[in-house]
């Protein structure tokens, strides 16, 4: 298992994490299964959004005398109420919420409290200025929760709550399809028909904008959604018009900018080996390069994917992550120092480049590797 910084959070976490989907299976003995799993094979991140008390608790159970095996990214604002979920922003309701999953997981601590489901900007700003974030904040504090967190859909969102400041980490829907659409305040936008009708081009800007921002800033983006809900698996669900394999989506959502861990959602022991497929996956398997350029609809024209599709260099130059440094770079007045350093470290730099043009015949994206490597050389000096 791979293990990435989640943000300057300072944890290590497995690239694969789990989702809670599979803990409710079998009358919840799906959460010790899928927990001895995840152990066994090295995922030490997991996701508990539901509020519902008997999964929280055979969560406790399964946790029971290795709580610090997980780091747990459980929810603040998802509540249970008449028998039901609830995302609340009633305060009373979100501590008590808070309280009672505490008692029902066994522990006295939560490693990331995420604000749960933000998907409107008016939302946000209601966290923000009210009791919610003041609570968590007051968590932190108290050592309750180690870091605050937001989940969301909506990059318009996402991108404030990060620019912030406040939010360490950022658990967000990724995956090729919905970085195509425009920020929305309603998931169910994304997967639209009417939205891929017409011929789609790139990534929508504001989404790019929010993953370099979050790995400039060092929020750790922990990603939901990576199949969207499975549809992208299935050639006759998929709104690419064509299916991808699981480890190409992981693969995807592993090569944007900030993202750790990917919370590959699994209602069996089985499906979770499935992702788990991606650690011992050959580069092949994991290229989704030519299944992307093969979509009827959509075309990514001189944006770069970050495939890595155009290896191998003569000169050894890394250009994917070149070419992400790059990006990071030039929104800003400046260099970031932190962007330089990584740069830096890179074995081989973009002025080693001896215009060979092999690269840029590979690249499916007909992205201007050339210039890229021209204007990084000039941007880093190196
Ligand atoms: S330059 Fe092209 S082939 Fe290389 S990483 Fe970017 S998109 Fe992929
Ligand atoms: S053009 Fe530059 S970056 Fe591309 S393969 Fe040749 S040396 Fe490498």
């Amino acid at each position: 298992m791979n293990y990435r910084e989640l943000g300057n959070t300072g944890l290590m976490v497995s690239e694969i994490g789990l989702g809670c989907e599979g803990f409710a299976e079998d009358g919840c003995r799906g959460a010790k299964l899928l927990l001895d799993e995840a152990q066994r094979q090295g995922i030490n991140y997991f996701d508990l959004y539901t509020s519902n008390p008997q999964v929280r608790s055979a969560v406790g159970e399964a946790l029971r005398g290795r709580r610090d095996r997980f780091i747990i990214q459980s929810h603040v604002c998802s509540v249970w109420k008449d028998g039901q979920y609830k995302r609340s922003r009633n305060i009373d309701e979100v501590k008590a919420g808070m309280e009672e999953m505490l008692r029902l997981l066994r522990t006295d601590y939560i490693d990331v409290g995420m604000i749960h489901y933000v998907d409107s900007m008016k939302d946000w700003q209601e966290i923000a200025q009210g009791p919610v974030l003041a609570y968590a904040k007051e968590l932190k504090e108290q050592g309750v929760i180690r870091h605050i967190g937001l989940s969301s859909h909506n990059p318009e969102v996402a991108l404030a709550a990060v620019k912030s400041g406040s939010i360490e980490v950022l658990m967000f829907s990724v995956n090729p399809c919905y970085d195509l659409q425009p920020a929305s305040e309603d998931v169910e936008e994304l997967w639209a028909e009417k939205n891929y009708e017409s011929h789609l081009v790139n990534m929508d800007p504001e989404r790019q904008e929010l993953y370099e921002t979050c790995q400039r800033q060092g929020v750790g983006v922990t990603v939901m959604k990576a199949f969207g809900g499975g549809d992208l698996l299935d050639e006759k669900m998929s709104p690419a018009g064509k299916a991808l394999t699981a480890v190409q989506c992981l693969h995807y959502a592993l090569t944007r900018p900030a993202v750790a861990t990917v919370l590959a959602g699994a209602h069996s022991v089985e499906q979770l080996r499935e992702s788990l497929a991606y650690e011992t996956a050959s580069e092949e398997e994991r290229d989704y390069a030519p299944a992307f350029a093969s979509f009827p609809n959509i075309s990514w024209e001189g944006h770069c994917m970050y495939c890595s599709h155009c290896a191998p260099c003569p000169k050894r130059i890394d250009v994917a992550s070149v070419t992400k440094f790059l990006n990071l770079a030039r929104a800003q007045k400046e260099v970031p120092e932190t962007v330089r350093e990584h740069y830096e470290v890179l074995e081989h730099h973009a002025g080693e480049c001896i215009r060979c043009g092999a690269c840029e015949t590979r690249c499916p994206f007909k992205v201007p590797i050339m210039e890229n490597m021209a204007r990084a050389a000039e941007m880093f000096r190196k």
